[in-house]
């Protein structure tokens, strides 16, 4: 049995020592049955963990991620990464992350709110959040890291430790397994239908699944949903990777996010995972896609046997029914 294994070491300069440099090694292991990948940082275990205390509980005075301490409590990159230590973009900064997942894993915190209801992000907030996580997957892109990730925790209940809002970016050289499992599917279905699955997903907009469209980037319900109430949105117009958006993408896609996080909220959706799959090469068969699901807000978990072992998805909604809500709430 091959029991392989590699390293990844995140480079940060650490707030907690001065900003002085240091290293954090990540240990990536592949199972040898099935080629899962398995990340092991044993230092976040330390990482501090802000609760959910009532809906009227004051701001922690400490949180890193606040205004008034994100200078001085967050880590920064080395200069020969980014010169300054961190990107910014309006109210966006990014920062390494201090508890790494991989060589190059970092935290964009896209807004001065602690606390922020799914209903009251603004376009402009998520507008400037994406554009600095263009900054830095490009600057990644010259690192070699061409295959470029953009994940999001909102609360607790959707693994976040931290409650202020921020996106989470890796980017690598070979793609995490769940993208390229999506890559192999998209181009799989080119080769078998002769035509790119998301020029067929734009037949959705005729359907009882269609949720919504901001130009260039349509919001579907899926057909088969990996989540509860999941929204899957796409680039109608060709892009294929987030660094492929121009001003005006970037305002589609924000907007349809602040749409869609609109409707959640109105069925009573409090925590959400996110996920935006670009591709870094122009290839026919793929379009940049987002996926956004719900995730409880009690504390009964959604991820089960069947979805943990079995890889199957449990639901109590069909997405004809909550896309009727989630349409009515798109567009304000
Ligand atoms: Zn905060």
């Amino acid at each position: 049995m091959r029991l392989e294994k590699f390293s990844e070491c995140a480079r940060i300069l650490d707030p907690r020592n001065g900003f002085a440099e240091t290293f954090q090694e990540i240990e990536v292991r592949v199972d040898p049955l099935t080629g899962s990948i398995s990340r092991i940082n044993l230092a976040r275990g330390l990482r501090p963990k802000q609760e959910i205390k009532g809906l009227e509980a004051p701001i922690p005075p400490d949180c890193p991620f606040c205004p008034q301490n994100i200078e001085k409590e967050t880590p920064r990159f080395p200069e020969d990464y980014v010169k300054g230590g961190r990107i910014k973009r309006g109210r966006a900064t990014i920062f390494p992350n201090l508890y790494p997942l991989a060589d190059l894993h970092s935290v964009c915190v896209f807004t001065d709110s602690h606390k922020l209801d799914l209903n009251r992000f603004s376009k402009e907030e998520f507008m400037e959040g994406f554009k600095a996580s263009v900054d830095f997957f490009r600057m990644c892109a010259g690192r070699g890291a061409i295959f470029h990730f953009l994940g999001w925790n909102h609360l607790p209940n959707a693994g976040a430790s931290i409650l202020h809002p921020h996106f989470q970016l890796i980017a690598s050289r070979a793609g995490l397994k769940g993208e390229r499992e999506l890559f192999d599917a998209c181009e799989r279905y080119w080769r078998r239908e002769g035509r790119s699955y998301w020029s067929d997903l734009k037949e959705e907009s005729n359907s009882e699944r269609y949720v919504g469209e901001s130009d260039s980037i349509m919001w579907v319900a899926p057909w088969a949903p990996m989540g509860t109430y999941e929204v899957l949105g796409f680039s109608t117009k060709g892009a294929k990777s987030i660094m492929d958006l121009d001003e005006k993408g970037v305002e589609d896609l924000s907007e349809g996010v602040a749409g869609v996080l609109r409707g959640l909220w109105d069925l009573g959706v409090r925590a959400v995972n996110m996920a935006v799959y670009s591709f870094p090469e122009s290839k026919e068969w793929f379009s940049l896609n987002v996926r956004i699901m719900a995730r409880p807000s009690g504390s009964t978990t959604d991820r089960a046997f069947l979805e943990l072992y079995g890889s199957e998805v449990g639901l109590t909604a069909s997405p004809e029914a909550y896309a009727k809500i989630l349409r009515s709430r798109f567009r304000e």
